[in-house]
């Protein structure tokens, strides 16, 4: 039991003091002011949460974590010439030992900001990252991505893994792990081999996560090869009714592609706006996909691209971002901001059970230290929340009732030697290029 902390729910924009009862992985009693004697002599242990705040862990719904090590290895170069000259090459040199190296940096990165989920899209030894998942606690949503510049029988044996990766860890690790299917981006996938991926997905009843119209440039160039713009190939191709959908980025996407995807089966966009900014590609028209029944989430991207992983800035920046492109204050509220880097975001990863701090929900969530002078007074907690929180002031981290962080101490990573065999593994990278 946790007691004495300030409650907050999203859904209901509520702040109360109160405690919060839990019984293996779920909530079991949310409630205001102080637990009955009999129920604290029941708990087998009893938090004192005074100063702090508690609300839903954080959801990144667009990530690559295997690229960790390339933080800051190429800033300031348009997307493709960034991929062709700069992350392709490194990626190539990347072995077993490095990617595990990059993926454990970020766990630690990810957990100590406050992210309890998140979605990992990558090729790479992607069987020993779910392990590594299922022994650290964290929830995550994996998919092994597939390129398909190449021979059909190379781009049929991508698909084989990524079904067979899928099947094996689908709502394994006591359901920490959902699992999903990931053509790259329609400028890598040509139209037969999405089609295909969308057949078996559907079989599998699996979604299908992809990156969607983030530059002008593939925009372009889709137009120019197929004379439509991907949204309108992809609904051509018949695909888009068969899946539910996570789409990366977005940012090319006018009211006439909003509404083509309206009509879809079920479509999330995760918003990168940190990641849009820095590799040039543009502002995403978030507050127009307001107005369409599509379910907005928040990713960082990896951070060769961001260059954190840290949900708080992400949020932030979603929330301030639009109203200056729009010059409009009123354009993605802070409550906006943290549906979408929260509940909007388990929903997407289709993690039905993580659905905020209420009883019979799994009991994901993350505490604040509110003791500080950054956010005082102590009112308008959910503007804080937005414009005044500092990822750093997260102290504790629960998945699923475990605490994965207590009082900033890891409980499942040694963040020490972690970082040490992150940059012992860069350097022999970089000996390898
Ligand atoms: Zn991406």
């Amino acid at each position: 039991m946790i007691k004495n902390v300030k409650i907050i729910s999203i859904e209901k924009k509520t702040v109360s003091d109160g405690y919060l009862e839990i019984d293996g992985k779920i909530i079991k009693k949310v409630n205001k002011g102080e637990p009955p004697i009999e129920t604290l002599n029941q708990v087998s242990r009893v938090i004192d949460g005074k100063g702090k705040w508690l609300l839903p862990g954080f959801v990144n719904t667009h990530t690559h974590v295997g690229m960790n090590l390339l933080r800051g290895y190429s800033d300031e170069l348009p997307l493709q010439r960034w991929l062709q000259e700069k992350m392709w090459p490194f990626e190539a040199k990347l072995d077993r030992a490095s990617v595990a190296a990059a993926r454990r940096l970020a766990l630690v990165e990810m957990l100590k900001s406050g992210t309890t989920t998140f979605l990992e899209m990558y090729h790479l030894f992607m069987d020993d990252f779910a392990e590594e998942i299922q022994d650290v606690g964290i929830r995550a949503t994996l998919m092994r991505s597939m390129i398909g510049l190449c021979p059909t029988e190379e781009q049929e044996a991508k698909l084989k893994e990524a079904k067979e990766f899928a099947l094996n860890w689908h709502q394994k690790a006591e359901g920490r792990i959902q699992t999903m299917l990931a053509p790259h981006a329609p400028y890598t996938c040509p139209p037969n081999f999405i089609k295909r991926i969308v057949e078996e997905a559907t079989a599998l009843q699996l979604p299908v996560h992809m990156h969607l119209a983030e530059t002008k440039k593939e925009v372009d160039d889709h137009i120019n090869e197929y004379g439509l713009h991907p949204v309108h190939h992809l609904d051509e191709l018949g695909v888009l009714k068969e899946v539910d959908w996570l789409f990366a980025h977005g940012v090319f996407l006018e009211d006439e592609h909003l509404e083509v995807l309206q009509s879809a089966k079920s479509v999330a966009i995760s918003h990168n706006p940190i990641s849009n900014l820095k590799l040039g590609s543009g502002i995403a028209a978030v507050s127009k996909w307001q107005q369409y029944d599509l379910n907005i989430c928040l990713g960082t991207d990896s951070v060769a691209s961001n260059n954190t992983l840290d949900m708080v800035e992400e949020m932030r920046m979603a929330a301030l971002i639009h109203k200056g492109i729009e010059r409009d204050p009123t354009v993605v509220t802070s409550i906006d901001a943290l549906h979408m880097a929260t509940l909007n975001g388990s929903k997407a990863l289709q993690f039905e059970g993580v659905k905020g701090i209420k009883e019979g929900a799994e009991a994901d969530f993350v505490l604040i230290n509110g003791n500080q002078a950054h956010l005082q007074p102590e009112s308008q907690l959910f503007s804080h929340l937005v414009y005044a929180l500092n990822s750093q002031d997260v102290t504790d981290v629960y998945v699923q009732g475990v605490a994965l962080m207590e009082n900033k101490q890891l409980l499942t990573l040694d963040e020490e030697k972690i970082i040490y065999e992150a940059n012992h593994e860069f350097r022999q990278v970089m000996s390898r290029l």
